[in-house]
């Protein structure tokens, strides 16, 4: 018989099979509050459950916690990159920020990825597969459990203490390896177990999930009316452009892209921002500015320029720091909320994918 994934039961559904399993609801609960509040890292670490129960699990379940594998810890702002093995031998990697407003995490979401966009190093090796909700949530409290190893705590802070609010990580960004809206289901799964109020009980609006803009799944998440972030990562001012960076401008067209995004904040009510990955001599111009405020500048949003960070296998360039600048002037101009991304980590494998590909292609 298949074991059980249960670390991907949402609440209802643990209960459920608790029962299933001839139990009382209230087993459920606290076995669901072991996994996802106390983080434990075994059955048997579960004090207050029978040990027939634990040892039922133990047996039909896969209760596979992440193990880091590689580390590595920026020395400019104290970003930690962790590379993560999962229970097939497949790696992702996931990122600890640390901001003035609180700690930041952002996952990956699929091993490897199908999207090609040129410039990126998830892609290179294509995709694998998808990441369950688990493996999602692992990645989140793997990382959380470190902070609170860093802290000195050997297990979670007493529940609902102010030092578990506190401790807590404050922002979740999907802007690791993969296309989270091609992994729908899981990423939905995962975020309704993450803003669970009987687990780590993150607020919607903490959560950023970010798009290379698959349309008919940008509809979709709209009509969910979810309370996160959508992130458009748009990198051109038009189709040619776009089309010359992210082939998968190729199947949706970038007006097309830009009416789901509108039609997503005119849904939900949320605030939408655009991510642009400025490249010299590419994307960088005076008239590709120009270009970007007269496709947006109706939206109410954010866009977050980042450098590019160059990939040995591409012949990209980051525009100098000047220049993101004159960009971010123009922009704000013609009535634009810019910023330019901090490059957190920038001495570590900080772009997408490096991490996990050095190890791949030692
Ligand atoms: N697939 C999703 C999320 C993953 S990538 C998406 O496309 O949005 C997170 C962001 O980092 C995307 O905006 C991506 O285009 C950008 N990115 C990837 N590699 C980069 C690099 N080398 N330099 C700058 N930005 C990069």
């Amino acid at each position: 018989m298949e074991k059980t994934d249960i670390l991907s039961l949402p609440y209802d559904e643990l209960i459920e099979y608790v029962q299933n399993r001839g139990e009382k609801a209230f087993r459920g609960k606290q076995l669901y509050q072991w996994m996802h509040q106390h983080l434990a890292e075994s059955f048997d670490a579960m004090q207050n459950l029978p040990k027939s129960f634990k040892e039922g699990l133990d047996r039909d379940c896969n209760y596979h916690i992440l193990k880091s594998v590689d580390l590595q810890i920026s020395q400019l702002d104290g970003t930690r990159k962790y590379l993560f093995e999962l229970a097939d031998g497949n790696m992702v990697e996931a990122v600890l920020m640390h901001y003035k407003h609180g700690d930041s995490v952002c996952i990956s979401s699929q091993v490897g990825c199908k999207m090609g966009c040129r410039f990126c190093a998830s892609t290179l090796d294509g995709w694998l597969r998808n990441l369950t909700p688990a493996e999602m949530l692992g990645q989140v409290y793997s990382i959380q459990r470190d902070i609170w190893k860093s802290m000195g705590l050997t297990k979670a802070p007493s529940i609902g203490s102010e030092e578990y609010t506190n401790s807590r990580i404050s922002n979740l960004v999907v802007m690791g390896t993969g296309e989270p809206l091609d992994n729908y289901e899981n990423l939905l799964t995962f975020i309704r177990m993450l803003t669970d109020e009987h687990g780590l009980n993150l607020s919607q609006r903490s959560i950023t999930v970010s798009t290379c803009g698959l349309v008919p799944k940008i509809k979709a998440l709209g009509e969910e009316k979810l309370g996160i972030t959508l992130a458009l990562s748009l990198h051109a001012p038009n189709q040619q452009k776009r089309q010359e960076l992210m082939p998968i401008a190729r199947t949706y067209e970038i007006h097309e892209v830009v009416d789901a995004l509108r039609e997503y904040q005119n849904t939900t009510g949320r605030r939408v921002s655009f991510e642009y990955s400025l490249v010299a001599g590419v994307n960088d111009s005076d008239g590709d500015a120009r270009e970007l405020s007269e496709l947006i500048g109706d939206i109410h949003g954010h866009v977050n320029l980042i450098p590019v960070n160059p990939i040995k296998e591409r012949d990209f360039k980051s525009p100098s720091h000047q220049a993101a600048v004159a960009f971010q002037k123009k922009l704000e101009n013609c009535g634009i909320n810019v910023t330019i991304r901090r490059e957190m980590g920038r001495d570590i494998d900080g772009a997408c994918g490096q991490l996990r590909r050095r190890h791949i292609h030692p």
